[in-house]
């Protein structure tokens, strides 16, 4: 079998079959440990690449049973995929890693009654993602008051976090239009627009919007889209993962001759992975990732100037690991020969965001942002720009906790600023 060809299975047994197999590659050489985030943090085998392997793979052929421990120790993986790209034998990590969380909630014996209705709140949303807009628009008041108050006291920053220190990052929007057309122009491109993107990040949305009808393309935004599936697949949750799938290939079927862009990378990492578990009608291929799309698409007559500003660029595991060109928002930036680009540096390499990881472990997901905001604050640019909407969050969280009043964009936001001051000249 080979690292792409992990279907999605109906039966435990057919999934167990499908991990061991995969399982099976790995020649436990160890290359891939020192490029894991948590093995550099805790130097513990469990937490690292091989050691999650094995894991799995005694819990596929019932050496090992579901608990607790285990799923903590699964779950501490980032899914940073960083392992994958350095694996000599091609594991699949991430898919075997969503396949080990899924089967070990298949074989979890009891599940709490505030568990099972959690989930399947999130689920409706992810699935409905209208609501969360809706319930971002509804909130935002209270927003308002919070970002007030949320400046908390040196003790209190060292021992939690909660969603809530999140919310002075919402900025509610209004619905989307279906089509945002550029007169006399035949190019067109379709948008994804993602769940947590559109309740928090609607300015980006707009900005993705501006800057494409700059460089003369149509958006289309087709209705019924879901979220991309990543959150329930990483959470174990495949079957709910798949139905969100299924919404958005028949959403872009709509659209069958345009490329779908995506802004928030950790959307791209999932789209593209459609065709691993079911039949896509070419939607995987279809996908752009939105810098890679505005750079290879950029009108050869424009000549943009920007001003002199000191950029911090941050490169999401999203984008460095798979399935996008890490360079991308580097060249689309580069541009702009005035803005003076330094790319931020971890010897992690992943600012500790990873999905909910920065609601539910606040001790691994502020030691792997701390490098980051160091690298900030000794750096004071004028910006901080990053392709994923969480590892933004959780940035801009971490620089108002620190008292600096630096902003995190995503990159082509800062390109719809240039452009604006532009048209404004
Ligand atoms: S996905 Fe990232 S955190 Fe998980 S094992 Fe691989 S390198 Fe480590
Ligand atoms: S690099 Fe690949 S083969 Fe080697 S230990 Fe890691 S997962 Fe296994």
């Amino acid at each position: 079998m080979t690292g792409n060809s992990m279907k999605y299975a109906d039966s435990i047994q057919t999934d167990k079959d499908l991990i061991l197999a995969e399982a099976g590659r790995c020649v436990a050489c160890g290359l891939c440990l020192p490029h894991c985030p948590t093995y550099q943090l805790t130097q513990v085998e469990a937490e690292s690449p091989r050691g999650r392997i094995s894991l799995i793979s005694a819990l596929a052929s019932g050496e090992l049973e579901a608990s607790d421990t285990l799923e903590r120790l699964l779950h501490d993986c980032l899914l940073c995929r960083a392992c994958e790209n350095m694996c000599p034998s091609s594991v699949s990590f991430s898919m075997l890693m969503d396949k080990g969380r899924y089967l070990h909630k298949c074989l979890q014996k009891k599940r709490s009654f505030k568990e099972i209705t959690a989930n399947k709140l999130i689920d409706f949303l992810f699935r409905h993602p209208e609501w969360l807009r809706i319930a971002a628009q509804i909130t935002s008041p209270i927003n308002t008051l919070y970002r007030n108050k949320t400046v908390k006291t040196y003790e209190s920053r060292q021992t939690e976090r909660t969603a809530l220190d999140y919310l002075p990052s919402i900025k509610p929007h209004r619905r989307w239009k279906d089509e945002y057309l550029v007169e006399n122009s035949r190019k067109q491109v379709s948008l994804f627009l993602g769940c947590v993107s559109r309740g928090m990040d609607g300015d980006t949305l707009d900005d993705v919007i501006y800057v494409l009808n700059t460089i003369g393309y149509s958006v289309t935004i087709p209705a019924g889209q879901a979220c991309c599936g990543a959150l329930s697949l990483h959470a174990g949750r495949e079957k709910e993962s798949l139905k969100m799938m299924q919404k958005n290939i028949l959403a872009f079927e709509t659209t069958p001759s345009s490329p779908i862009v995506y802004t928030a990378s950790g959307c791209g990492s999932s789209l593209g992975k459609y065709h691993d578990y079911l039949p896509d009608n070419g939607l995987s291929s279809r996908i752009d990732e939105v810098c890679q799309f505005i750079y290879a698409h950029w009108p050869e007559d424009m000549n943009v100037t920007s001003r002199k500003m000191k950029i911090l660029l941050h490169t999401p595991c999203s984008l460095e690991n798979k399935p996008a060109n890490e360079s991308a928002p580097h060249k689309m930036l580069g541009k702009f020969e005035k803005i003076n680009l330094h790319l931020s540096s971890s010897a992690y390499h992943c600012c500790g965001a990873s999905g909910t990881k920065m609601l539910v472990d606040f001790n691994t997901s502020n030691a792997l942002r701390d490098p980051v905001l160091n690298q900030i604050k000794m750096e004071q640019p004028e910006i901080v720009v990053t392709s994923n909407l969480g590892c933004a969050l959780h940035l801009a969280e971490g620089l108002r906790q620190a008292q600096l009043d630096i902003p995190v964009k995503h990159p082509v936001s800062l390109v719809a600023d240039i452009f604006r001051e532009n048209a404004q000249d």
